[in-house]
């Protein structure tokens, strides 16, 4: 049997906005009643509650927010990538601000804080969704598909005109064990050009070489490196195991994305969401519904 997680005790994380150079405070708090994320814009003077689920959630530029339509919370994916890879199913997080702040780009300091507190086991079957049918979606270059599976495996494959990048691909199979070996320290990256850019336009007020891996025509700037070769590629796999978050509960499947995007990973999970083409299974059922699903294919 498997049961729901909550985080074993609360953790607060505080840091700089990239967007609005403001320090933004993070507290992750257990919860034990009902289920799955809760997020709240703290600072406001009216208590602002979101819920995570694919409705509220919106595929940006380079970034997966959360709104209520009016309240928004930007860069939520390094976050919900560190909570869905250590399996928690359920916390509820106040943020200080109107975005996450990015650390050091990757999921390593949620990670590591998430890790000191542990998790504490709900007396509640943890809920999965897993697919009714196959599923692809294509945008532009950018593609993704969702295949049937007992076992969620993301893989991804990107491709740069970049002679440290060219085309790179990572595979991973979704367990906590190889989230933290594989894929949790993977940095966001980004092009000293365009940096430069946004940050003229006032875009990117506090984005520097602390919070992503960044480069120019030849070589990585950063001093200290990459910590691996294809740190890019895994950072994509990072992406999308917070994304794939967004509809709430793990969603297993075998997923499979090319030269994708925030914006088409929230846009084909909605689809496989409105569509009904995603089914919330306990996990005490499963043997059952695996078995239901095997005579319905025969007949
Ligand atoms: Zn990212």
């Amino acid at each position: 049997m498997e049961y729901m997680r909550t985080v074993g005790k609360e953790v607060v994380l505080e840091g700089v906005g990239v967007f609005s150079g403001k320090d933004v405070r993070v507290e992750i708090h257990p919860r034990y009643e009902g289920d799955g994320i809760i997020f709240e814009r703290a600072d406001l003077s009216s208590k602002v509650i979101i819920p995570l689920k694919v409705e509220n959630v919106i595929g940006l530029d380079g970034a997966t927010a959360i709104t209520d339509g009016e309240h928004t919370i930007l860069l939520i994916e390094h976050l919900l990538s560190a909570l869905h890879g250590l399996g928690i199913d359920s916390a509820y997080i106040k943020v200080y601000g109107e975005e996450i702040p990015l650390f050091d780009g990757s999921a390593l300091p949620y990670v590591k804080v998430l890790r000191h507190a542990g998790y504490t086991i709900l007396p509640r079957l943890k809920k999965k969704f897993y697919l009714r049918k196959d599923f692809e979606m294509q945008n532009g270059n950018g593609f993704i598909r969702f295949r049937r599976s007992l076992a969620t495996t993301i893989s991804a494959k990107i491709s740069f005109p970049h002679s440290l990048i060219g085309e790179q691909s990572f595979s991973l199979v979704l367990t906590p064990t190889n989230y933290l070996k594989e894929v949790c320290f993977a940095r966001t990256f980004g092009f000293k050009s365009l940096l430069e850019e946004r940050r003229k336009k006032g875009i990117l007020k506090g984005g520097d070489l602390t919070n992503a891996i960044v480069l120019d025509e030849k070589e990585v700037l950063n001093p200290e490196g990459l910590r691996t070769e294809d740190e890019f590629v895994r950072h994509k796999v990072l992406d999308l195991v917070g994304d794939l978050f967004v509809l709430g509960r793990p969603l297993v499947a075998e997923v499979y994305a090319e030269l994708s995007s925030h914006k088409l990973h929230v846009e084909a999970l909605r689809t496989l969401w409105t569509s009904g083409l995603v089914e919330e299974v306990e996990v005490s059922s499963l043997t059952f519904f695996l078995v239901k699903k095997r005579f319905a294919r025969r007949a």
